[in-house]
């Protein structure tokens, strides 16, 4: 008798289709059949205003970001077909480094194939055997998975308490090598870390420290370097780990650090290693955009303004939000269940509204979410559009009052 092995899986199952036997669509089989531009797209042959995607600075449609892609596709072909180590690493992989390394103001930057694999390589390849990993309990799930990848022992520590991350640090062998993992924006809640704190605390237990700036990149800080500039700390975080598939528009992942050695990680660090590297269209439109990015306050400026607004408007009309007042880019609406979720996401998406669901186990405490996260080239019209969906939606679903 062969025992199958997706067994496993039937609860998951039973529970998806049991909720699409009520007649709800399946939030999770969204097709985008055409993209009109940043903040819209036709799904199921309607128009429809994207609000949850991570396109914050409205990068995907840059013209000179979509040229440059073009220009690289031309001359130099679809793909690497190859390792960065080997034959995968191009003039575009290295200009992409050096607009890295100019944006950050950084010695070092090393380019990976996505954000997840960034933060797999950087965790297994620089806490090992004998080191621990000290991380905030809602990580994101490329941090988790790059602890099980390595073999250091891992602690967690109680969401953005810094009391909890000191109480950790200190009973721990203080020989020990420690890496200190920390987020600049916590993406399922849209709420920030206190940077200033723990990096004081990771500091006086003499733990290195690396911060995922994937949601906090465009948008935080003089430079828009992250929550971490802005907090005042980018002398004291040891690694930047951040994206290409959100502010910069389009895939791909990175580290940047000041650190002497950090070189010799094109030869250890396996997810670097081990996989082919990225095409050159995409290090041309993420080198460009990222310059672009260095001159994008107005972008900025209208980008906290739409959040302001939207996290306003839906708490006016009584929606429970995930944080008091807008933190970042994402507004976290927090809905009883499953079921009053995509109630009111469906009811939005017949509205002309896109927003993403998230339910356990990628939310914190087994809560249910619509996530909407902003782009700057939404406009002011677009963002009391969004609000007057979410009223008569919230509505007719009873989610408000
Ligand atoms: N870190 C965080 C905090 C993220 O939210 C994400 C993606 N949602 C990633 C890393 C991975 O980024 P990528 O999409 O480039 O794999």
């Amino acid at each position: 008798m062969t025992t199958d092995l997706f067994s496993k899986f039937d609860g998951l199952i039973n529970e998806r289709e049991a909720l699409l036997a009520t007649g709800v669509r399946d939030p999770y089989g969204i097709v985008m059949d055409k993209v009109l531009s940043p903040t819209e797209a036709l799904i199921n042959g309607r128009k429809t205003i994207l609000l949850g995607t991570y396109n914050y600075m409205g990068m995907t449609f840059d013209p000179d970001v979509v040229a440059a892609g073009k220009r690289a596709l031309d001359e130099f072909g679809a793909g690497t077909t190859g390792s960065r180590v080997l034959n995968g690493t191009y003039q575009g992989h290295k200009e992409c480094e050096d607009a890295l390394k100019e944006f950050y103001g950084t010695k070092h930057a090393i380019v990976f194939s996505t954000g997840y694999q960034a933060n797999l390589g950087m965790i297994s390849t620089i806490a090992g055997k004998g080191d621990y990993i000290i991380l905030d309990a809602d990580s994101h799930a490329s941090i988790y998975d790059g602890c099980s990848l390595g073999n250091a022992e891992v602690v967690r520590f109680r969401h953005n308490s810094v009391e909890d991350l000191d109480k950790r640090l200190g009973r721990l062998p203080v020989e020990a090598g420690k890496l200190v993992v920390l987020e600049g924006v916590y993406s399922m809640m849209g709420d920030i870390a206190p940077l200033k704190e723990m990096v004081a605390v990771a500091k006086k237990h003499g733990a290195m420290i690396l911060c995922d700036e994937a949601h906090g990149m465009g948008f935080f800080g003089e430079h828009g370097r992250g929550v971490f500039e802005e907090a005042g700390v980018s002398d004291d975080i040891d690694f930047v780990v951040g994206t290409f598939s959100k502010s910069v528009g389009t895939v791909g992942g990175f580290c940047v650090s000041n650190h002497p050695k950090f070189e010799v990680l094109r030869l250890v660090c396996r997810p670097y290693v081990f996989t082919a590297s990225l095409p050159p269209s995409v290090v041309a439109t993420a080198a460009t955009s990222i310059r672009k990015l260095m001159h994008a306050g107005d972008k900025r400026a209208h980008l906290w303004k739409n959040s302001r607004r939207l996290h306003q408007g839906l708490r006016d009309m009584g929606y429970k939000l995930g944080t008091e007042t807008a933190q970042s880019a994402i507004i976290a609406v927090i809905l009883t269940d499953m079921a009053q979720a995509v109630a009111l996401w469906q009811g939005l998406l017949e509205a002309g509204l896109y927003v993403n669901t998230a339910r356990p186990p990628a939310t914190p405490t087994g809560m249910f979410l619509l996530r909407c996260s902003l782009c700057a080239e939404h406009s002011d019209e677009q963002v009391e559009q969004i609000l007057g969906m979410f009223e008569s939606a919230g509505r007719a679903t009873g989610v408000i009052p």
